[in-house]
């Protein structure tokens, strides 16, 4: 990591839930390059893990829980974060969630509840986070939501997850169109598949990670750490003059036909 990269910065890392977390890896490489952060983590499930974590590391983050799908957590999560570290210079959005019967069964089989439920948690969710979070954010401040190749194009089993990733990266772009005139950037990273607590709801995710490193052009698949490089990149000045894209951290696995 560039030490100093983020110097001087205050960040919000939204969805730690354990140590093989990629927002956890992202909050590490922040931390080294010089930033002051605030996490979040979901709910008392996890607090113990987190805040053992970010003891472990001597990061002095301050934590919050935050479940979007409770009515006005995200907005005292702001007012919390404002008062307790003041202006904000980047986000990390990494919250995502699809109930596990809409990943086993074929996609036609969705039901409203569950389309909703994966919508609401891991894409509506960015659009609230830039709406509450955006009178806090300095101007040059950067906001990275976390994808998967499964927008755009049919990954079996990822089924709902990638129609809310879809949506995702379209909010990635009107966010950045809306909020360009504050000086805020939008950006996503887009990873390819890493062993998560998430990912391990997927089902056939270990044929996923063969098939990653069969097909990639690196032939192999790609670290957390990888994808905290490519948005502390984001995250930092030296990407000022990109907003609304989509960086892919797979080995190159996107480009890949046959
Ligand atoms: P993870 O399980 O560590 O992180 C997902 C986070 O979402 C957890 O912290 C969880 O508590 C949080 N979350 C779920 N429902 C929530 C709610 N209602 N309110 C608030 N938080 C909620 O797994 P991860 O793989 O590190 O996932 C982080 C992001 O990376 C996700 O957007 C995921 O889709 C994306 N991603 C992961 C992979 C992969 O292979 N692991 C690949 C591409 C993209």
């Amino acid at each position: 990591m560039v030490r100093g990269l983020l110097e001087g910065k205050n960040g919000l890392i939204l969805g730690v839930a354990n140590a093989n977390s990629i927002a956890w890896a992202v909050a590490r490489a922040a931390h080294d390059a010089g930033a002051d952060l605030a996490i979040t983590y979901q709910n008392d499930r996890f607090a113990r893990r987190v805040s053992k974590l970010v003891d472990g590391e001597d990061m002095a983050a301050r934590l919050y829980a935050c479940d979007v799908t409770v009515p006005g957590d995200v907005r005292s999560l702001f007012e919390e974060v404002e008062r307790d570290l003041g202006k904000l210079d980047f986000i990390l959005h990494a919250w995502a969630f699809a109930p596990k019967e809409a990943l086993a069964a074929d996609y036609v089989e969705t039901s409203w509840d569950d389309f909703a439920t994966a919508q609401r948690v891991s894409a509506h969710s960015l659009v609230e986070v830039a709406r509450e979070g955006r009178h806090l954010m300095r101007e040059k401040a950067s906001i990275v939501a976390l994808s998967y190749l499964g927008s755009e194009r049919v990954v079996p089993g990822y089924n709902v997850m990638g129609v809310a990733k879809a949506s995702l990266e379209a909010s990635v772009r009107y966010l950045a169109s809306d909020l360009g005139a504050l000086g805020i950037r939008v950006n996503a990273v887009s990873p390819g598949p890493i062993n998560t607590l998430s990912a391990r709801g997927v089902s056939g995710f270990g044929e996923m990670l063969k098939q990653h490193r069969d097909v990639a052009p690196l032939e192999r698949n790609v670290e957390a750490e990888e994808v905290a490089g490519a948005t502390t990149f984001l995250f930092s000045d030296m990407s000022s003059g990109i907003t609304g894209e989509v960086l892919y951290v797979d080995a190159g696995y996107h480009i890949m036909g046959v």
